[in-house]
């Protein structure tokens, strides 16, 4: 039984990679890194190295999408269920899976969590190597650099699920929760962590009046938010959530039983 499962998930997990457009990952992930030279240029010379990365003949390297965006989600809650029940497959760890994916990725989706030591995507959702694109910040906050590493995934890579990933006692949502009561930590002065803190606050000052634990309530809205938030900054996405091509949605994870829910609010959740 669990060898035919375990074959089942095989064939499952390597299917997309052979649909997944490989020359076009490839070429987007060449594009990503400095490429070798092909001989040592004399004077600077920079027409010649932007040419080179941007080939006005293969400008567009759009990935085909790797499965619908329900059959990625269903993936990832699959996953976490097998996790949750102590079942973990641990799919796509093998040798082989390392080679195949070593000269061209096609990860189904994007998770966007929280730095926190305990919620590794990989882990939570009982996925390997080449599965999920990763983004880890504290607090699963979006900025420049998060926005566009996540459209990096979906626009070159084929990823159609953006999943924002919060969870339960997050300390960076609790650190600003306390920073906005007048109760930070001296400890953190000279650092950034305040910036940090202020694209969680605008999540913890919609928490309702009168809730019960502020910091969880402020957990569920702040993926919520953040959800919206790569929505609203990013049009190419956008325009491939209303063509039905992408789903951003908004989840929390529970450190105790190791389940992922919904978090309410995201875009299409
Ligand atoms: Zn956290």
């Amino acid at each position: 039984m669990t060898n035919l499962l375990s074959r089942r998930r095989a064939l499952m997990f390597a299917a997309p990679a052979l649909f997944a457009l490989p020359a076009l990952a490839e070429e987007a992930v060449h594009a990503a890194k400095p490429r070798p030279k092909a001989k040592p240029k004399g004077k600077a010379a920079p027409a010649a190295p932007a040419a080179e990365a941007h080939p006005p003949a293969a400008a567009a390297h759009h990935a085909a999408p790797s499965v619908p965006p329900e059959e990625a989600l269903e993936r990832l809650m699959s996953g976490n269920a097998r996790y949750v029940a102590g079942q973990s497959s641990h799919p796509n760890s093998s040798l082989a899976r390392r080679a195949q994916v070593a000269a061209a990725q096609a990860p189904f989706a994007v998770i966007l969590a929280c730095a926190d030591s305990r919620v590794a995507p990989e882990l939570i959702f009982d996925q390997g190597l080449g599965d999920l694109f990763t983004v880890r910040v504290a607090g699963n906050v979006v900025d420049d650099a998060v926005l566009a590493s996540i459209e990096y995934s979906v626009i070159h890579l084929g990823s159609t699920l953006v999943m924002v990933l919060g969870h339960e006692r997050c300390g960076a949502v609790r650190a600003t929760a306390d920073a906005l009561a007048g109760k930070g930590d001296p400890a953190d002065q000279g650092t950034r962590i305040a910036a940090l803190a202020g694209l969680i606050a605008p999540a913890v000052r919609t928490v309702p009046p009168g809730a019960v634990d502020t910091v969880d309530a402020a957990i569920s809205l702040n993926a919520a938010r953040t959800a919206q938030e790569i929505f609203a900054q990013s049009a190419p996405l956008r325009a491939r959530v209303l063509a039905g091509q992408l789903k951003i949605v908004a989840a929390r994870y529970d450190l105790d039983d190791g389940r992922v829910s919904p978090a309410r609010g995201g875009p299409t959740a």
